[in-house]
């Protein structure tokens, strides 16, 4: 693991920070606070598994649900070996305040399970997730809570999800899970859109603050699927990626990564580290370069008050989930460095798997071109409406969006009159 990996901040003490900096910005009242500020249920499950030798090992799996005031649960399954209950906790919180804020009909959940699936056969793999499937099956399904891909979890993943959930039904539920390979029900576009949402929020911010996307710098901490799906969309456009990094290296060029070149070396080799033709770079270096944006879309805690004084970008675009910790909001706050934060800036990836749900209920399915036009229509007002509450209230980004997401569940559980 790389040295600036995780720095031991409990997620979800940052989770319920946040939470009550927008409920104290909104005066929201003591009653609604106390029935929507904590995980509405959590489920702990064990999960024995034969491994290839024949011995069996226990896991530990969760799934938390921590709002169904908008609709049903909403949130990825993580397979890592940091996962803890609380981590699950903070992700399932953090889904609730995204579908609000991209307003999509949906509360927030998240499950994981701890393990290392880098070091599981694909058979392990296969039989862990159907055991974990069958052992929260009673809390998940299409009006319930619906799953879908987070890290180190795969389209094909999600199809051993659907596959137990409908067997143990009898017939086929395509919408039991999103993020399903497109042969059983996934949406065209769903890989590519938690990049896609980062990428529209990004030029929005860059719009906002006068810095042109011609030639401006990217730096990538992340080479997964949203990182190197976002580094391809900067690329594309005219950005110039100047680095990236995964877990077992960092890279960079200042002239310019190739950046297709780059993913079929990682393709290739599993890994940047080692691309020809750019420099190696330690962890803090990439973090520290001179940019116009810097998208952290590894894990949480990246950027902490450790190092957040060394960042030198004018963006910090949250492709991750929680990578900025509070105290590295203010140290950011105090240089003048923009942030989008995670619950606006990744909702690309919630909002075309509520795309894929949608279609799969309705049994009729969209070309490309429509998913992508949605998906940025719904970015676009989303990312205005929180700059809109950033400036009118002169809060930084995450205060806003906080904001608004917690006042529109707000809205939902007074109109629902939920009151014990
Ligand atoms: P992924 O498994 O595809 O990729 C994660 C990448 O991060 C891998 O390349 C890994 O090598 C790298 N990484 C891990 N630790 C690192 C470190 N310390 N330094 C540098 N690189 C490191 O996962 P993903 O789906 O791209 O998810 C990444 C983040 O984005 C997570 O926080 C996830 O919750 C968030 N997210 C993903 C989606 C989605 O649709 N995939 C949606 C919303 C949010």
């Amino acid at each position: 693991m790389l040295a600036t990996a995780i720095a031991e901040k409990n997620a979800y003490a940052v989770a319920l920070e946040n939470f009550d900096l927008a409920a104290n910005a909104l005066e929201l009242e003591e009653n609604i606070r106390a029935m929507i500020k904590y995980p509405e249920r959590i489920l702990t499950v064990s999960i024995p598994v034969r491994m290839d030798t024949g011995k069996v090992v226990r896991f530990e799996g969760y799934r938390v649900q921590h709002s169904t005031q908008r609709g049903p649960a909403k949130g990825g399954i993580r397979y890592h070996p940091n996962v803890t209950i609380d981590e699950v906790k903070a992700l399932a919180t953090w889904m609730t305040w995204k579908c609000a804020v991209v307003n999509i009909p949906y509360g927030g959940g998240k499950g994981g399970i701890t393990c290392n699936p880098k070091e599981m056969s694909q058979g392990e793999l296969e039989r862990m997730t159907r055991r974990y499937a069958s052992a929260i099956l009673p809390i998940i399904g299409p009006s319930k809570d619906i799953p879908a891909p987070d890290v180190y979890t795969t389209p094909q993943i999600m199809a051993w999800i659907m596959d137990t959930y409908s067997m143990n039904l009898g017939y086929p539920v395509t919408g039991v899970v999103t993020g399903k390979p497109i042969a059983l029900g996934g949406s065209l576009g769903r890989n590519e859109a938690t990049a896609r949402g980062c990428f529209y929020t990004t030029r929005g911010s860059l719009e906002h603050l006068n810095i042109p996307l011609q030639g401006a710098r990217v730096v990538v901490q992340g080479f997964g699927n949203a990182g190197s799906i976002a580094a391809i969309l900067f690329h594309e456009a005219g950005g110039k990626v100047i680095a990236c990094s995964d877990t077992r290296g960092c890279i960079c060029n200042a002239n310019g990564l190739d950046i297709p070149a780059v993913v079929e070396f990682k393709k290739a080799t599993g890994s940047v580290a080692g691309f020809p033709g750019a420099d190696w770079l330690k962890p803090e270096e990439l973090l520290a370069l001179d940019c116009e944006v810097l998208i952290p879309a590894a894990l949480e805690n990246a950027i902490t008050e450790e190092n957040a004084a060394a960042v030198h970008a004018r963006i910090v675009a949250e492709a991750a989930n929680g990578p900025v910790t509070p105290e590295a909001d203010r140290i950011f706050d105090q240089q003048g460095i923009f942030l989008i934060p995670d619950i606006l800036c990744n909702a690309g990836g919630v909002t075309v798997s509520y795309f894929e749900w949608v279609q799969d209920e309705n049994h009729l399915f969209w070309d490309e071109n429509d998913v992508n036009a949605k998906l940025e229509k719904i970015m676009v007002r989303s990312f205005n409406d929180v700059l809109k509450i950033h400036l009118d209230k002169r809060v930084n980004m995450r205060l806003a969006a906080n904001m608004l997401g917690v006042s529109r569940v707000a809205e939902a559980c007074r109109l629902r009159g939920l009151y014990p």
